[in-house]
């Protein structure tokens, strides 16, 4: 598979350079030249198919010119491996908890995917592949936990001291291995700015072979869709199915419209948003008018600029009217979101974490004038990642082992000032 900018279809580079580059020159998105077209047999097969059966499947339309059969199943057997269950509020309400991953958010399916066809990619290379990552803190814990005992990769992490939650910093510092953790003494855009630099630095390339596990690679897209046949795959009552996605940058509702390219049978996507909402008020009335973010309590989605607007666009040929006949957007304020968690617990005995009952508003309204949906809303992250939103809502909620044990669990972290020169140093020692 070749993939394309979105700045200019005629400039396609293979799998590797999309990968390594995340990015290209021109500054658009890389998209695969074509969307694999799955026959309707593989649709009404789905039953007979295991969740990594699925991924292997589509996997192998966009890696099978790099990698041989027996390589996409063990690449896809280690980076898929934890469920994507779909569980009933009601006859026609669904939940698909996402959050079955080593760092309790969907963005593991992305991380450990990315990571699998890293590490094949750089079986060959001369130079250690070594991933340099800022991170605000979620986006870090995904990638940490990703690429952990990864062959081939060294993954240096760089976090703002004292700016990202404790447990954050736990999932950041505390794994070891082939994972280091740099505690920055400055902000997040300090940190943005040193691996800048290092990337832009003669040196340091000549030592390492660099690269970013920068959200917005195609890596990051592809295994994203896998999840969409695996609930459809799962639901009693496939007619009028539709996805409310909670979104940010919009990585995960691309990837639901790449699974309906595919040919799954989506009635509709529902892109829910909390206070940030460009997106429903671009479907709205057509304008797309991006602007800096507001804080709130699902703060996954506190994105102004959605980088991943450009993939949607791309897909419908620049034209509003074909993009609005497939989704629908909704946006929510923190009160109410607040109490449809309460709303949620009270009427399913079900604990949804900030940004999934952002969806369950959305998934409401939608269904309030289509009687017969089937809405499955996408539970993006364990609500234990929350306990400061949850706690007041709901009192005492559950914490899955694997983060309860991260709190004894030592940070190991070296302390490194903003200065780039001693950055380089540690880098190059
Ligand atoms: C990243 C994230 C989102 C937003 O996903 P996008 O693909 O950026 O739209 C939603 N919820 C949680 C918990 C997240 O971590």
């Amino acid at each position: 598979m070749r993939f394309y900018s979105t700045k200019n279809k005629e400039n396609t580079v293979d799998l590797k350079t999309a990968v390594l580059q995340s990015l290209p020159p021109d500054n658009g998105l890389y998209m695969p030249t074509s969307i694999p077209a799955l026959d309707a047999s593989f649709i009404n097969d789905l039953s007979s198919k295991t969740f990594q059966e699925i991924a292997i499947e589509i996997s192998k339309f966009y890696l099978s010119e790099d990698f041989d059969d027996a390589t996409i199943d063990s690449l896809i057997n280690s980076a898929i491996d934890f469920k994507a269950p779909v569980v009933s509020l009601s006859d026609q309400l669904q939940v698909l908890e996402l959050w079955h991953g080593p760092s309790l958010a969907f963005k593991d399916f992305g991380a450990r995917f990315m990571a699998a066809v890293m590490s094949k990619l750089a079986a060959d290379y001369k130079k250690k592949l070594t991933i340099l990552v800022a991170t605000s803190g979620d986006t870090g814990g995904a990638v940490a936990a990703g690429f952990l005992g990864v062959d081939n990769v060294d993954v240096v992490i760089l976090y703002p001291s004292g700016k990202v939650s404790p447990l954050q910093e736990k999932q950041l510092t505390t794994l070891g291995q082939n994972i280091t953790a740099l505690e920055i003494d400055g902000t997040f855009d300090d940190c943005q700015a040193l691996v800048k630099k290092a990337f832009l630095d003669k040196e340091v390339n000549e030592r390492y072979m660099l690269s970013s596990a920068n959200s917005i690679n195609i890596t990051r897209l592809i295994p994203q869709s896998f999840y969409y046949f695996e609930a459809y795959k799962q639901l009693e009552n496939k007619e009028e199915v539709v996805f409310c996605i909670p979104s940010g940058n919009f990585g995960n509702l691309t990837a639901g419209l790449l699974a309906k390219r595919m040919g799954l049978p989506v009635s509709k996507f529902i892109a829910a948003t909390n206070a940030n909402d460009v997106v429903p008020e671009y479907l709205e009335n057509g304008k797309y008018n991006p602007r800096p973010s507001v804080p709130t309590i699902s703060n996954a989605m506190d994105v102004g600029a959605p980088s991943n607007f450009r993939r949607m666009e791309d897909l419908y040929g620049q034209i509003w009217g074909d993009m609005k006949s497939d989704i629908v957007g909704y946006a929510y304020d923190d009160d109410v979101t607040r109490v449809a968690i309460k709303e949620i617990y009270d009427k399913f005995d079900y604990v949804m974490d900030p940004h999934g009952a952002v969806g369950y508003l959305a998934a409401k309204a939608y269904q309030a004038d289509h009687p017969n949906s089937n809405v499955v809303i996408l539970e993006t992250a364990h609500p234990a990642k929350f306990l400061p939103v949850m706690e007041p809502i709901l009192g005492e909620i559950y914490v899955p082992e694997r983060l309860a044990e991260l709190s004894d669990r030592k940070k190991v972290a070296e302390s490194l000032d903003t200065d780039y020169d001693t950055f380089k140093a540690w880098l190059m020692s």
